[in-house]
């Protein structure tokens, strides 16, 4: 009965929550009326959006104040990861990783959503420097499209495009085969797992492209690498990456 009734009570405080939109999503604070961000109160955008740090051009990883960041650091350092360079909203710890967990278990996805708005704002010069001309979302391992939702790389994706008028392919890149969902595999044999594991829906379409890849989390990179490779073998001009949050703990 519990296990009925559960799914239900969660749902209910879901769409509470969405009503209750003056509320901010962080911490469940009343906000004020004339916040710049949708979804948080000032404190929580500044938790979830820290002013820019000292992050690594490439990766997005968080660096000393005295690493240089303009090629590569320490955490990609002799990595084929194939993207020109990647942004984040941070690192993937406290408040942001709590949301990001949160949002992608969600029934709703209007978690997810206010956290794409955010990005879309904080990625603003990446996105001005970097000229996409095409959006494409990471799209999700077959195991979990059994339990979850929504692709929350779609969701984040969609704000991005809205906001920047970018076009969107949500359906450009298929999965070609079983891979293991990364997050079983060593961080080691991660570039292994994903080789060749992305095909293109049609290899014509992306010639000559700008391409922004879009993704919920990057942790050694080796996912958006393999998208990366397909797209640049299709003649895309260029592939960038964007995504919520940089895992930095492990090896990088
Ligand atoms: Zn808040
Ligand atoms: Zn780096």
């Amino acid at each position: 009965m519990v296990n009925a009734v559960q799914p239900l009570l969660s749902l209910l405080h879901e769409f509470a929550e969405i009503l209750l939109d003056d509320c901010c999503a962080g911490c469940g604070e009343t906000r004020q009326g004339d916040e710049s961000q949708p979804c948080y109160c000032h404190g929580c955008e500044q938790q979830l959006a820290p002013s820019p740090r000292h992050r690594c051009r490439r990766c997005s990883a968080e660096c000393g104040p005295w690493s240089a960041i303009d090629r590569d650091c320490v955490h990609c350092r002799g990595r084929r990861l194939r993207f020109s360079a990647a942004v984040s909203l941070g690192t993937y710890e406290g408040l942001l990783r709590r949301e990001i967990l949160a949002a992608k278990w969600s029934w709703s996805s209007a978690r997810i959503q206010c956290l794409g708005q955010l990005l879309a704002n904080h990625c603003s010069d990446a996105i001005v420097e970097w000229a996409p001309t095409l959006m494409v979302p990471i799209p999700q391992h077959w195991k979990k499209r059994l339990t979850r939702h929504f692709n929350p790389a779609e969701r984040i994706a969609a704000e991005i495009a809205r906001r920047h008028r970018i076009p969107l392919d949500l359906h450009m890149l298929l999965r070609s085969r079983a891979s293991r969902p990364q997050k079983r595999v060593a961080m080691a044999r991660r570039f292994e797992n994903q080789q060749d594991s992305f095909q293109l829906k049609s290899p014509d379409d992306v010639r000559g492209h700008r391409v922004l890849l879009v993704d919920d989390v990057l942790t050694t990179g080796a996912t958006c690498a393999a998208a990366a490779q397909v797209l640049l073998r299709a003649g895309a001009q260029s592939c960038h990456v964007v995504v919520l949050g940089r895992v930095t703990d492990g090896v990088g």
